[in-house]
């Protein structure tokens, strides 16, 4: 069976034929760490990890190079340090902003069980790169320096028109079109409106580097050069698979193959341009003024990384999700049962019936449908496949001991509040009896009275 994936370039499915198969190469855009990472960002992380898997499988562990970049040089990340430090001198609390959010983002995805990737570039390590991107940009025609700002000009790269793509068609805009809609007010250093950032000079106190282009002042990088060097740095000018979220496709993902593919005159930066769709939470969009901004950090005091791992996965990459209570409690159950059926089981060789929906462009809610089958056939096949997929990192005992510390509920005090609610009830006093049951649903222990008495367990 082959691979085939997805393209946004070609709007179709394909296979997947790698440019080398000792070595697939994936770039995916990272995260920009200037806070914690909320549960859309946790998309991409799960998606182009369970492909990291999917790969590794088909072509061996020590054959596909994955990068996922830090983007560690923000305004964002300027604001928040200024406003977190405001004692510190501003490149030290930037320091400071980006340690912790970059720790605090590793803490979050290694819970939600994603392999760390082969490599993961910080941009300001890579300015040396960007520069030298820049130069061969402004050699070629393609970038112009003004006002100690340099520039690019989609204009210049179609009017070239030799070997190299159009500007707009990874997007599928024509660039007649963002002529006309784009804004008036341009930037006074810009020679065409829809010309874009790829430097700028520094504010005093804020990171700077010596610039490119013959620019004395010193200067920072626009956000889309950082990914073309750090892509260029790790995986060549050439190579299989870009990812990010469908929001980046324009305009980040358009100005990454312009610069990149007019740098080193490629009609190509990647084969495959995949990108996931975009999470929303109980129906509606998620942002901090609705009040529905959801952290990973949050989800997981309440939920075990493993259940927003398969909640995610049961929706395609490329549809929209909807994040709802509903689906969480419902994918802690399933995987309760997993873990109970299938943790301590001997390992086998992953089902056919799991592979192949994920090699039809990483189809999961239907692989998952397939778990839900081997759950009572093949419990062997059940425990590899879902250890494909990322899941059963922890033993059975280790699972159902997490629960219960989780739920803070050590099991003497749930033993005395249930002799307490048998007292109670043989003396009829019904509703103090209640009260206590309703105290241990509380606590998230379920109870159970027969003849022999009264059992108890974890409801969640
Ligand atoms: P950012 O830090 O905003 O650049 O986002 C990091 C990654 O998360 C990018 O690949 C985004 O496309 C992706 N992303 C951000 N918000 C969402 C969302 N609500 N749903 C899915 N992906 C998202
Ligand atoms: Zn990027």
């Amino acid at each position: 069976m082959e691979l085939r994936l997805y393209d946004t370039l070609s709007r179709d499915k394909r296979t997947f034929v790698p440019l080398d198969a000792k070595n697939v190469r994936m770039y995916v855009c990272g995260p920009t760490v200037y806070d914690f990472a909320h549960i859309g960002n946790a998309r991409p992380v799960i998606v182009f990890d369970v492909l990291f898997r999917l790969l590794r499988h088909l072509y061996g562990e020590a054959h596909v190079t994955y990068v996922r970049n830090i983007t560690d040089v923000d305004d964002k990340i300027n604001d928040r340090a200024a406003r977190d430090f405001p004692g510190l001198p501003l490149n030290e609390a930037i320091r400071k902003v980006t340690e912790q959010t970059g720790k605090q983002f590793h803490a979050d995805v290694d819970a939600l069980g994603a392999l760390r990737p082969s490599v993961e570039p910080r941009a300001t390590e890579h300015i040396g790169e960007m520069r030298e991107i820049i130069e061969r940009l402004v050699k070629g025609g393609f970038a112009y320096a003004a006002e100690d700002h340099v520039l690019f000009s989609p204009q210049a790269m179609n009017a070239a028109n030799s070997g190299l793509p159009r500007y707009g068609a990874l997007s599928n805009r024509s660039l007649d079109e963002m002529i006309a809609g784009a804004r008036v007010d341009v930037a006074p250093y810009k020679k065409d409106n829809t010309d874009f950032v790829l430097w700028k000079p520094s504010k005093p106190g804020e990171p700077s580097w010596p610039s490119p282009a013959g620019i004395t002042a010193q200067g920072r990088p626009g956000w889309h050069i950082e990914c073309s060097a750090m892509a260029w740095k790790h995986l060549g000018e050439y190579f299989d698979i870009h990812g990010g979220g469908i929001d980046l496709v324009f305009p980040h993902h358009e100005n990454e193959v312009a610069q990149t593919c007019c740098a080193f005159h490629q009609e190509r930066m990647a084969n495959y341009w995949m990108h996931n769709g975009f999470l929303q939470v109980e129906s509606e969009k998620m942002s901090k003024s609705l009040g529905n901004f959801v952290t990973i950090h949050e989800l997981l005091a309440d939920w075990p990384g493993e259940v927003l791992r398969l909640n995610m996965l049961k929706t395609h990459y490329r549809s929209p999700i909807d994040w709802t209570l509903k689906s969480l409690e419902e994918s802690a159950r399933t995987l309760d049962d997993w873990y109970r059926v299938a943790a301590d089981a001997e390992p086998g060789q992953p089902a056919a019936s799991v592979v192949e929906p994920l090699l039809d462009d990483l189809n999961t809610p239907l692989a998952i449908a397939a778990l839900h089958g081997l759950r009572g056939s093949d419990v062997s096949a059940l425990a590899s496949s879902l250890r494909l997929l990322g899941f059963l990192s922890e033993s059975a005992a280790q699972w159902e001991g997490r629960k219960q510390q989780a739920s803070g509920v050590d099991a003497k005090e749930v033993e005395r509040l249930i002799s307490e609610r048998t007292a109670a009830r043989s003396r009829k006093d019904f509703k103090e009896s209640d009260r206590i049951r309703d105290l241990l649903a509380a606590m998230g222990v379920a109870i159970k009275d027969s003849k022999e008495g009264t059992t108890w367990e974890f409801s969640r």
